[in-house]
């Protein structure tokens, strides 16, 4: 079921168009994200479903009720803010209780509620203490117990983890999860964070200039990203442009621009369909090469890259290899510090194979 609509969204400030004709559909139940470098717009689109910002154009709907013009505390919405906003002279319980005293609930709904609310984010044994007496996480935690007192439909988080250290994002993220499957209503999630975004997700939507670039899953937009921008944006990548010299069935051949004759050939199936003579650009992310000093027997000599090693960084998990391939230079993850088939490492200046599968990278249509 659809949760929001947004149609022809725009918001211009003073000439400077901040969000540009978005349209997407929510579902209910959904962790949503918009995902995007700074000043792309997605605070500004947040802020338009808040009701805090009003759309110069376009319409927000919520089911079926058009909310565009409805003040934020009529929406059934709540906003999680990045520095939490928590009341500093309240204590932990009076800040999440503050929603339903608002609207003069029964005193005793109102302890059973908080009560709730303060064992969902594990908060019940501070419930009275003061907000500078909690950590940066506590903090966090109380701010969604009060933005979700109220029982939203849609709670709006606007990089909510920002101001939280490494360790406890990556805790805070399984947190929010964990929350988000336990209440089941719809998250929107704000973030220029790709693995924030990448790992909390239903969907995400990559946004750049006010526009949304690409949406989907987040699998889907790391493996098959449909811009030079996506792919550039989401992970890292090789990216390499790059003529079609011929098609056939569904396996596009490409001449590698690195001046020494080499091509790749890239199993086109759920790709879009190129032109011989076409101008493009291939998608060829570093974990997916192998990198080897012996040459693969096995693969017919397709996309095979004679190359030799510039750089080498040892990231612990990985190690990554800068391989110049004539006027190239390919970026390649290990997972091995040492050499792939046999057991000495790779050197500087070595040279050296690199190799990968037909349906290891992804065609995009730009250059
Ligand atoms: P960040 O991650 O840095 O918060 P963002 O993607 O959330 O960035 P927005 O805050 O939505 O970006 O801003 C988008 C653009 O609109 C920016 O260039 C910003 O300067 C501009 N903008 C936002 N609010 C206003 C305003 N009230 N008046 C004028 N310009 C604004």
């Amino acid at each position: 079921m659809e949760e929001i609509r947004l149609e022809n969204l725009s918001k211009d400030f003073d000439g400077f168009v901040a969000v540009e004709n978005v349209s997407l559909a929510i579902q209910s139940g959904e962790l949503f994200s918009f995902l995007g470098p700074s000043g792309c717009g997605k605070t500004t689109l947040l802020r338009m479903i808040a009701g805090f910002e009003i759309p110069s154009t376009g319409r927000i709907l919520i089911g079926n009720t058009d909310i565009t013009d409805l003040p934020p505390y009529k929406r059934q919405v709540n906003t999680i803010f990045q520095n939490y906003s928590l009341f500093p002279h309240m204590t932990v319980f009076d800040n999440v209780a503050f929603g339903l005293r608002i609207r003069k609930s029964p005193k005793n709904e109102i302890k059973n509620r908080v009560r709730e609310m303060l064992s969902l984010v594990k908060m019940e044994d501070q419930a009275n203490k003061f907000p500078e007496q909690i950590s940066g996480g506590q903090k966090q935690r109380v701010a969604i117990a009060r933005a979700l007192i109220n029982q939203p439909k849609v709670l709006l988080l606007d990089e909510p983890l920002a101001a939280l250290d490494l360790k406890l994002r990556q805790h805070m993220l399984i947190e929010l999860m964990n929350i988000h499957d336990a209440v089941g209503i719809t998250f929107i999630y704000v973030t220029h964070d790709q693995g924030e975004a990448m790992s909390i997700s239903d969907r995400v939507a990559v946004m750049n200039y006010g526009n949304i670039i690409q949406e989907g899953p987040p699998d889907d937009i790391y493996e098959r990203p449909n811009s030079v921008f996506s792919a550039y944006f989401i992970g890292e990548t090789n990216l390499i442009s790059g003529e079609v010299i011929s098609i056939e069935d569904d396996y596009v051949q490409i001449r590698c621009p690195d001046g020494t004759g080499n091509s790749f050939e890239i199993d086109s199936t759920f790709h879009f369909q190129p032109n011989i003579g076409q101008e493009l650009t291939v998608s060829l992310r570093p974990e997916k090469i192998a990198i080897s000093r012996n040459k693969p027997r096995y693969q017919d000599d397709i996309n095979i890259l004679r190359g030799v090693i510039e750089d080498i960084l040892y990231l612990g998990s990985h190690t990554q290899y800068i391989v110049r391939v004539g006027a190239l230079k390919i970026r390649v993850f290990s997972q091995h510090k040492r050499v792939y088939f046999d057991d000495t490492a790779l050197d500087w200046e070595e040279p050296v194979w690199l190799f990968w599968h037909d349906t290891d990278s992804w065609l995009i249509n730009e250059i």
